[in-house]
């Protein structure tokens, strides 16, 4: 829109000066703001969407071709510098267009400009230099394919650039659920719930709530190790970090603390509530059978489960919790112990 604002300039001078008639202005202020206004409200009604291309740029293109081609009719000679406008065109659709699509419209922009040629001849009568307009389409018709061959190689490094900004993106995002997460459970890792108990620690403290922890041990997993392999054992670990997750609420969080032993957060101020939760897991993952392992394997859990008391460091929630779940372990397994 600037563009054909400033074309205003020339436009204006030229008719001022008696170079160009006043319904060529006209036209072109018609034709150039209104083919703007209507691109302007397809792309914000949303019906630039119907066409392969969302951005419009041939069809905006072609709007300024036309328009430019027609004023120059008019121009007598000032036909080469109306032609200028049309660089910033080209320039314009290196955005969004590769270089065979700008050759196209380059070529056959080319052929429209030689039918203006005897309409000029037409506007100019007599006075009408063929040789000059001839040389003057000769330039346009080198010159343009060169400017859309150059224009469609920066559109490439933009698109490169964009396919790498893209990637390390995806990148990024693989390395930082990396470090966050555990590869085998897709839970939380340690180091990220270390992280959010500290966190989760300052904000109890500052609004007087509390939380409980749970350490939770798998029961006697060496032995699924050692009498169904290691990849049975890993299998395991997956569908109870699914279990968990499945009876867990939104606002609790499951975290593997390494091998068989994972770190349970509940954001609750009675240990009465986060036990009927730990329960839960208990008992589901006690009769649950496991896809390829024995119709009548069964595994269990124990856990050591404490409320984090104001003030405390949170290595010394997690001695509590420990040993809790040395005392459930000491006490027969399968078992939730609260300290
Ligand atoms: P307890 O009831 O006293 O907890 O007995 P346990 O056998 O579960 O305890 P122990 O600590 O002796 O054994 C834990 C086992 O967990 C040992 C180790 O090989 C296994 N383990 C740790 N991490 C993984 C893992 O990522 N995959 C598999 N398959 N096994 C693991
Ligand atoms: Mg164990
Ligand atoms: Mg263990």
């Amino acid at each position: 829109m600037a563009m054909y604002v400033w074309f205003l300039i020339p436009l204006g001078l030229a008719t001022w000066s008696g170079n160009s008639p006043v319904h060529v202005a006209v036209i072109w202020m018609l034709i150039g703001f209104g083919g703007n206004a209507v691109f302007y409200a397809m792309l914000s009604l949303g019906y630039n969407k119907r066409f392969t291309d969302h951005s419009l740029t041939i069809p905006q293109m072609w709007l300024a071709i036309i328009v430019t081609f027609y004023a120059q009719i008019y121009a007598g000679p000032l036909r080469g510098g109306y032609l200028l406008a049309l660089i910033l065109m080209f320039i314009f659709g290196c955005f969004k267009l590769r270089t065979k699509q700008m050759l196209w419209v380059s070529l056959s922009s080319s052929f429209i400009y030689a039918a203006t040629i005897p309409l000029a001849a037409i506007v100019e009568g007599p006075a009408f230099n063929w040789v000059q307009s001839l040389i003057l389409w000769f330039i346009y018709t080198t010159i343009m394919p060169m400017v859309s061959v150059v224009a469609g190689v920066v559109s490439r490094m933009r698109h490169d650039l964009a396919a790498n900004r893209s990637q390390l993106q995806a990148a990024l995002e693989e390395v930082t659920h990396l470090a966050s997460h555990d590869e085998l459970t897709g839970l939380s890792n340690r180091r990220w719930m270390m992280e959010t108990l500290e966190r989760e620690r300052a904000l109890a403290q500052r609004r007087d709530s509390g939380f409980c922890l749970c350490i939770v041990d798998l029961d006697h997993f060496k032995q699924v190790n050692d009498v169904h392999g290691h990849a049975a054992g890993d299998a395991v670990l997956q569908a109870f970090a699914r279990i968990s997750l499945k009876k867990l609420r939104g606002t609790d969080i499951m975290a593997r603390h390494g091998g068989e032993e994972f770190l349970l957060f509940i954001p609750s101020d009675t240990v009465a509530a986060a036990e009927h939760c730990v329960q839960r897991i208990r008992e589901t993952l006690a009769h649950t059978v496991f896809d390829g392992l024995p119709e009548d394997f069964r595994i269990t859990m124990s856990g050591g489960l404490t409320h984090h008391q104001p003030g405390e460091p949170i290595a010394s929630t997690l001695e509590r919790a420990d040993a809790a779940l040395y005392q459930a372990k000491a006490s027969g397994r399968n078992r939730i112990e609260t300290a």
